[in-house]
């Protein structure tokens, strides 16, 4: 582990950015003494992955850590389930490609998700109708104050619609080291997308598994989500807003094809993409940012945007779209610093 001082920082966003100091850690043994160092100590200190769901706008103050611990591993079977570990500094589809190289069903549908496994609990990583709420068993994260690590169980994760502990109780104060799921032998297909359901069940017999279903995922996914690598992004720039039963009837009387669904507790989950659509920022760009032409969730920097530009074109869509809607898009990527 080296500490480096104005380290340029990666992000899918594709934004300037840079931290005063920056350490990448591949053993979490040493995350106590980096804090110790004198050259941090009382510095502001931040946890950055792949940079695939931040908004970085400038110098991060302090200190960035990048957790790059590795590492997979089955811990124990209970019947037919197995109990995984992973480290924080694996990619996220890597542990979705080695899990189902263990002949292990459960995270097929999360497939493809850009970032770290670190950062997957951070905002509940969700696709396709799984979250890895329902996946998750326990993770050990560090206290950025004094390096001590804890175990978190899912109800003191508090895990909700792309949303944690970590992303809105105490934002900033840990850094996740390592993620335990569950995951089954078995396969039980979530087919909630009709899209993904219509495609699974013309598959032939012997690709109607955890694999064929990965490989589904991942053409959809590939047909339908700009390539960062190509066009700048992070992936949906907007939560989809949920909103109480009397507020959707009132719209879906003004807007009959309005897109939603409902919720367990009688609320209705708005499609966000179809108000931005609907508000005409489908394919709208102004300067170097802009609402992607096919997927209209998708903020993309056409060129060298700033992370001051990327927020205040989010402005201008959030402002049409509550006063045609009167609903708030609450942005999903993290603002940092
Ligand atoms: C093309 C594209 C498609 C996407 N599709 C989806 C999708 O389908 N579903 C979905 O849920 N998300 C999606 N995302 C968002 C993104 O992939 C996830 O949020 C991912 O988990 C971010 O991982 P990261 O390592 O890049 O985190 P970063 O962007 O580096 O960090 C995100 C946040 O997590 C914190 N953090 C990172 N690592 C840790 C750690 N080890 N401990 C504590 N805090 C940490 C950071 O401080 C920051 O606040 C997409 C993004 C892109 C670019």
């Amino acid at each position: 582990m080296t500490l480096r001082g104005h380290a340029a920082l990666v992000n899918t966003l594709g934004l300037p950015a840079s931290a005063q100091w920056y350490a990448a850690l591949d053993d979490i043994a040493q995350l106590p003494a980096l804090l110790a160092n004198p050259s941090v100590t009382n510095l502001p200190l931040t946890v950055l992955g792949e940079g695939s769901n931040v908004v970085l706008r400038a110098e991060l103050p302090g200190l960035v850590l990048r957790p790059q611990m590795r590492g997979m591993r089955i811990v124990e079977w209970r019947g037919s389930q197995a109990l995984i570990e992973c480290q924080a500094g694996e990619s996220w589809d890597a542990l979705v490609q080695w899990s189902l190289k263990q002949g292990l069903a459960g995270l097929e549908n999360l497939s493809l998700i850009p970032g770290s496994v670190g950062a997957a609990p951070v905002q509940n990583i969700g696709a396709y109708g799984v979250e890895l709420a329902d996946r998750f068993d326990s993770l050990i994260a560090c206290s950025l104050q004094n390096g001590k690590p804890r175990s978190f169980s899912p109800q003191e994760c508090a895990f909700a619609y792309r949303d944690s502990f970590f992303k809105s109780v105490e934002p900033g104060a840990w850094m996740i080291s390592s993620v335990r799921l569950l995951l089954d032998r078995d396969l039980a297909p979530v087919l909630g997308y009709a899209d993904l359901a219509s495609r699974y069940q013309a598959l032939p017999d012997e690709q109607r598994n955890a694999t064929g279903l990965r490989e589904l995922v991942c053409s959809l996914r590939r047909s339908k989500l700009p390539d960062p690598a190509l066009l700048p992004n992070a992936g949906s720039f907007f939560k989809n807003p949920v909103v109480p039963a009397e507020q959707y009837t009132s719209l879906q009387l003004r807007y009959p094809d309005l897109a939603a669904y409902p919720q367990a507790d009688g609320s209705y989950k708005l499609a966000a993409g179809w108000l931005i659509e609907r508000a005409g920022w489908k394919g709208k760009r102004v300067g170097n940012v802009g609402m992607h032409a096919q997927q209209a969730l998708v903020l993309v920097n056409y060129a060298e945007a700033t992370g001051a530009e990327v927020l205040a074109f989010a402005d201008l869509v959030r402002q049409s779209v509550a006063e045609m809607f009167d609903v708030v898009l609450e942005q999903e990527p993290i603002i940092l610093p």
